[in-house]
């Protein structure tokens, strides 16, 4: 995106006899371009724009700084902006397009510009040391049975700190140069003395008005109020490859906090869902079937539905099959991660339905079918005792 034009009316895309009406539907129509919402690739950019036609606004809509612009250009407004120009804090038209940001995206990405208050909350960060470390972040995300067999791709958002763009993170606004710390005269420390009797004490510690630096920030950057960074939104894709581990830890270097010290790592902590059907255990997948007796006792087809519905595969009952029996399907399993190639089994145990509801009738049938078994397989004892026939 290339930045805008210099002069407002181009800005806006209005001619130089635009009505105030013209201004602001002109506005409206570029702010919504630029909303974050329509530009998830490039927010930073959009948001910038934003700024640029909002200070268009600002001027165009004021009818002193419009008539003063007109006659002098952007010169003329200096003594209305301050040598450093535009900033947010002198935005007064937030209202007009209040409708179309959220009041969390307002205050996130409105304080990169920083400006004390611009939609009423206050976003003043004390922040007196510039010279940050960069922290690492930490984020989780939550994938279903189906997307660890098919790998997915997760979109994230972390908010995260950043380099201050005015000041370049060394929190003293573009042109003012840091002046001496009158606390410790520049020397970065402080001497204490404490007298006891006859001795005298001293100590000597980091000075905490200027952290040892022996600068301190003469005029504050309107855009970080002299904290050196910016409290930002990122939104970045996640690739979760097929067959990940529930509480893996990610790790995207560089992704974490952003401070003039370098950057932070981002740690995405990864959550798989229990599923209703399988039990998983590495890349193996447990389940259980219920057949009912006739298809345990003749034999019979079932149908054994991998998660998300990805595959069926048809699973051949044996005639005679026994409750609780396993089956295997090899290689039906989850996908090893970080393997192209191996997959693991999925188990199925098979539960018998024994039929509770017989009619008088179907005793009748039933009780002939068993004098006639166990004249063929008469009982043995022993198995008796446990139950068996
Ligand atoms: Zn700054
Ligand atoms: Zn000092």
């Amino acid at each position: 995106m290339k930045l805008s034009s210099d002069d407002y009316y181009e800005r806006l895309h209005i001619t130089r006899d635009a009505s105030p009406d013209d201004i602001k539907k002109a506005y409206r129509k570029l702010a919504k371009q630029y909303h974050p919402d329509m530009n998830k690739e490039n927010v930073k950019e959009a948001t910038e724009k934003f700024k640029e036609i909002s200070e268009a606004y600002e001027v165009l809509m004021d009818p002193d700084k419009r008539r003063i612009y007109d006659q002098y250009g952007k010169d003329g407004l200096k003594a209305q902006f301050g040598s450093q120009g535009f900033t947010w804090d002198q935005f007064t038209h937030a209202s007009d397009v209040g409708d179309l940001f959220s009041d969390d995206f307002l205050r996130t990405v409105f304080s990169n510009f920083g400006g004390d208050d611009f939609f009423g909350g206050s976003s003043r960060r004390s922040g007196r040391s510039h010279a940050q470390i960069p922290r690492d972040l930490e984020t989780a995300i939550t994938i279903s049975l189906k997307e660890v067999y098919t790998g997915t791709t997760k979109e994230i958002t972390v908010v995260s700190k950043n380099v201050c763009n005015r000041c370049n993170g060394n929190g003293s606004e573009p042109g003012s140069v840091p002046k001496k710390c009158s606390t410790c005269n520049g020397s970065g420390e402080v001497k204490n003395v404490r007298s006891m009797g006859y001795s005298r004490f001293i100590t000597i510690s980091t000075c905490s008005d200027c952290n040892g630096s022996g600068k301190v920030i003469a005029n504050k950057c309107s855009a970080c109020h002299g904290s050196g960074s910016v409290q930002g939104k990122k939104t970045m894709s996640i690739k979760i490859e097929p067959g990940i581990e529930d509480g893996v830890v990610l790790r995207l270097p560089g992704e974490g906090e952003h401070t003039t010290e370098g950057s932070g790592d981002l740690y995405v902590s990864v959550h798989v869902l229990p599923d209703e059907k399988f039990r998983r255990e590495g890349s193996d997948l447990y389940t259980e079937a219920t057949i009912n007796l006739k298809t345990a006792i003749l034999g019979g087809n079932i149908d054994i539905i991998t998660p998300g519905n990805i595959k069926t595969i048809s699973l051949k009952i044996p005639p005679g099959t026994q409750p609780m029996s396993k089956f295997r399907f090899k290689g039906e399993g989850l996908p090893y991660w970080r393997s192209s190639i191996r997959k693991g089994d999925i188990y199925v145990t098979v539960n018998v339905k024994i039929p509770d509801n017989l009619t008088s009738r179907q005793k009748e049938f039933l009780q002939e079918f068993f004098n006639e078994y166990d004249s063929t397989n008469p009982v043995n004892k022993k198995k008796f005792l446990w139950g068996l026939i």
